[in-house]
């Protein structure tokens, strides 16, 4: 493994959900829904694979549909307008996209400031790109951003800032008022900025606010999302970029030689996903929010502090309460002391004491699984 890539040698996400399968532990870590999303657009992906829809290479950009598709669920949901030839990018999955702008966008050397805790694959393909992340690191209890370290973080190296909202881990979802004053940022300083989004119709509290749309930011923002955790099919790996034709153009070229294409049928699928009528999004909302109050309820019960997110389908906690400090130690003997798998936040902090002792639980699974895991997480007691 090369100096870039040093530390980031197998992901939690891969070795929770594997320590999950071998003690057959109620899988609360990686995130991903034990429901799958709507049979009608499973159905379209099945037709599409036996019509002979999408079953030899694809467009690189994406499918027509699909880029269509993408561009109209911009426009009704945030009023963003983007042109579906030049402006929208098909990837496989968030993953590629994150990837793709990355390798893209960074000179080597260049500084990139994100939220810590970070999602896993942002530091590995900052690291892919011979840059350097700079953490602004979110605190306990509320996670909001502190706006002015951020400011004093931004230097004549800052290329660029990695946004993620709702985020992951500590579902926090920045407001309107943040988001202006990072825009106003961005401007002044003339950073670009990649947001992602894949949590965007996850939001409990306030709602989902897009920074492409504000005063400034549209030609300077890669907007990322998926149809992973939107539409529960987080196997399907659809995601996609929108930005204007520059950046869009920068992010197909790394793309192009790292995929080159992604899985044609789903794409046919997914576009019929995102023209579902707005009742289906609000049904997930309500669903996720009754399973985040069930899961919170739970984890409270049985002697965390609990910490409500306001978005995504994670909780982030702190173990304290048990008299433990060690999130990952606390992470690898779950599964044998109660058969519960979670997530150490502690992983995804360059700063050892930031996260130490915040541990994430998913709550997109069925109630039972919720009820029962949470009875025995009072085992712990
Ligand atoms: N970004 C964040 C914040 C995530 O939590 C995830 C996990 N789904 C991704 C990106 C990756 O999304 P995808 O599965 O579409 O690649
Ligand atoms: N995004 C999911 C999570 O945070 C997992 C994705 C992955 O396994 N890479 O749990």
């Amino acid at each position: 493994l090369n100096r870039r890539l040093n530390g980031l040698g197998t992901t939690i996400f891969a070795e929770m959900s594997a320590l999950a399968t071998a003690t057959g532990s109620i899988n609360l870590g990686q995130g991903f829904p034990d429901t799958d999303g709507p049979r009608e657009i499973a159905q379209a992906a099945a037709d599409a694979v036996l019509n002979g829809r999408g079953n030899q290479y694809p467009p690189g950009p994406g499918i027509p549909e699909l880029r269509t598709a993408v561009a109209e669920h911009q426009q009704r949901c945030y009023g963003l307008t983007y042109d579906p030839d030049s402006e929208v990018l098909v990837t496989a999955g968030a993953t590629e996209a994150i990837a793709a702008a990355m390798l893209a966008l960074l000179e080597p050397g260049d500084e990139v400031i994100a939220f810590e805790p970070f999602y896993d694959s942002y530091a590995a393909c900052i690291a892919m790109a011979g840059a350097t992340r700079v953490p602004l690191t979110l605190r306990a209890p509320d996670f909001r951003p502190d706006l002015d370290r951020l400011r004093a973080l931004v230097t004549p190296r800052t290329r660029l800032l990695l946004l993620n909202t709702p985020h992951n881990p500590t579902g926090m979802v920045l407001t309107p008022d943040e988001l202006s004053a990072i825009a106003e940022l961005a401007c002044e300083r003339d950073l670009l900025v990649v947001t992602d989004e894949v949590y965007e119709h996850l939001v409990f509290t306030g709602g989902h606010h897009p920074i492409a749309a504000l005063p400034g930011m549209r030609d300077r923002t890669v907007t990322i999302s998926s149809a992973g955790k939107t539409f529960s099919f987080t196997g399907w790996k659809v995601g996609w970029a929108t930005g204007s034709p520059d950046l869009i153009a920068a992010v197909r070229t790394a793309k192009q030689y790292l995929t080159y294409v992604s899985a044609g049928p789903f794409q046919y699928a997914v576009a019929e996903a995102l023209r579902l009528p707005d009742s289906y999004f609000t049904t997930l909302r309500t669903d996720l929010l009754r399973k985040r109050d069930l899961l919170a309820d739970g984890l409270r019960a049985a002697g965390f502090e609990v910490y409500t997110p306001q978005g995504t389908y994670f909780i982030t906690t702190d173990i304290t309460p048990f008299g433990e400090k060690d999130a990952y130690a606390f992470c690898r003997t779950l599964p044998e002391r109660c058969g519960v798998v979670a997530i150490p936040n502690s992983v995804f902090y360059d700063d050892p004491d930031a996260g130490r002792s915040q541990v994430r639980f998913t709550f997109c699974k069925q109630d039972d699984v919720l009820s029962d895991a949470t009875a025995r997480l009072r085992r712990l007691g």
